[in-house]
């Protein structure tokens, strides 16, 4: 690492007037996508905003350089809506990945089966595939399409192309996979050596369905599995400020099969440790995913602000950071859903 991003990052990075410092940056890359989760779309989709509103690709590089170099940003995460609708993508990682920078992306993996390889070859280290279930029918319902095979695909590609350790991403949703469905995808996951990932359903749908007293929390996933044999262990690494609480799984015999991981953010919510930024791919800044601002950066930047500007913009934008999300009773969801802000 360069000693200009240490010195920016001990003094201006991206602070908050709590204390923390974001240097994990998201980046939604479009907010399209070709399935309609339950939990993020509604069925008929959302509206679009226009192309040329969009961070181009240069525009994208510029920032996250800048992010790097200035605000001592040192990890992004490539997402949407669904990324690999981006037709520029394996431009925007080629461009991305000479940044001093751990770089990966988020996907649903449909249509992944044809760039995984280019992706790797452009630089992607890491992906992260969300798959909340292995039964077709139930697949269906959750992302109201029939693409499970070609999510399938696209996974057997990423691990063929060497975009691993892969993590799977499950959201689990109240009487469709929240059973059997979640053992079968944890022993699939373990035979392939792939890290899954469940994640607490937050209220970020656009339907407005989430409800409080119904969602899977933490406690239920850790029950569910422990009820059906599943042996859980803390994972003795220190878990860093990391959203994912990790367990390792135990076979009879006492062997470790792998590790799994639950975000619970929602039930015991990790805020005092969080590290991230967001921009959405209007180019604005979201310091939560629960944020009800956004600060544009497009804007000033098509407008002719030199970097220097629009870190100080990217600054301030963070330091209002809340200290946490504040769920509860009174809690009123953003007015953007999980696939417009990137999740
Ligand atoms: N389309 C890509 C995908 O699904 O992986 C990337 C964008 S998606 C918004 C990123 C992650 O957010 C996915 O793993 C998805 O399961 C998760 N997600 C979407 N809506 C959610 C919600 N309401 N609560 C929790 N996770 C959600
Ligand atoms: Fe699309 Fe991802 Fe949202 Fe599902 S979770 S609708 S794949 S953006």
């Amino acid at each position: 690492m360069s000693q200009s991003v240490v010195s920016h990052s001990a003094g201006l990075g991206l602070v908050d007037a709590h204390g923390r410092v974001a240097d994990d940056l998201r980046i939604s890359l479009t907010e399209r996508c070709n399935l309609r989760c339950t939990y993020c779309m509604p069925a008929e989709g959302l509206p679009l905003a226009p192309d040329d509103a969009l961070m181009t690709r240069e525009e994208i590089v510029r920032l996250a350089t800048l992010a790097v170099r200035d605000l001592g940003v040192r990890s992004i995460r490539l997402t949407g809506g669904e990324p690999l609708l981006r037709r520029d993508l394996v431009e925007i990682v080629a461009e991305l990945a000479p940044l001093d920078v751990d770089l990966s992306l988020t996907t649903n993996a449909v249509g992944l089966a044809s760039r995984a390889q280019a992706l790797a070859d452009a630089g992607l280290e890491r992906i992260n595939i969300s798959l909340d279930t292995l039964n077709p029918t139930h697949a269906q319902l959750l992302s109201r399409r029939s693409l499970l095979p070609r999510v399938l695909e696209g996974i057997d590609a990423a691990e063929a192309a060497g975009l691993t350790p892969i993590k799977i991403n499950a959201v689990l949703m109240p009487g469709i996979n929240d059973g059997d469905d979640a053992v079968e995808l944890l022993e699939w996951c373990l035979g392939r050596d792939f890290e899954l990932r469940f994640i607490e359903q937050m209220p970020l749908d656009a339907d407005r369905t989430w409800d409080h007293s119904t969602f899977v929390t933490a406690a239920k996933v850790r029950e569910l599995l422990e009820d059906r044999g599943v042996e859980l262990r803390p994972h003795p690494a220190p878990r860093d400020g990391a959203p994912a609480e990790r367990f390792d799984v135990f076979a009879t015999d006492g062997t470790r099969r792998g590790t799994i991981g639950i975000i619970a953010s929602i039930s015991e919510p990790f805020c005092a440790d969080c590290r991230r930024t967001r921009l959405t791919a209007e180019g604005t800044v979201r310091h939560c995913l629960f944020a009800r601002t956004e600060t544009d950066l497009l804007g000033p930047l098509r407008d002719g602000a030199d970097d220097a500007q629009i870190a100080e913009l990217w600054r301030a934008a963070m330091w209002g950071k809340p200290a946490a999300h504040g769920i509860d009773a009174s809690f009123v969801a953003p007015e953007r859903s999980m696939s417009q802000i990137g999740g």
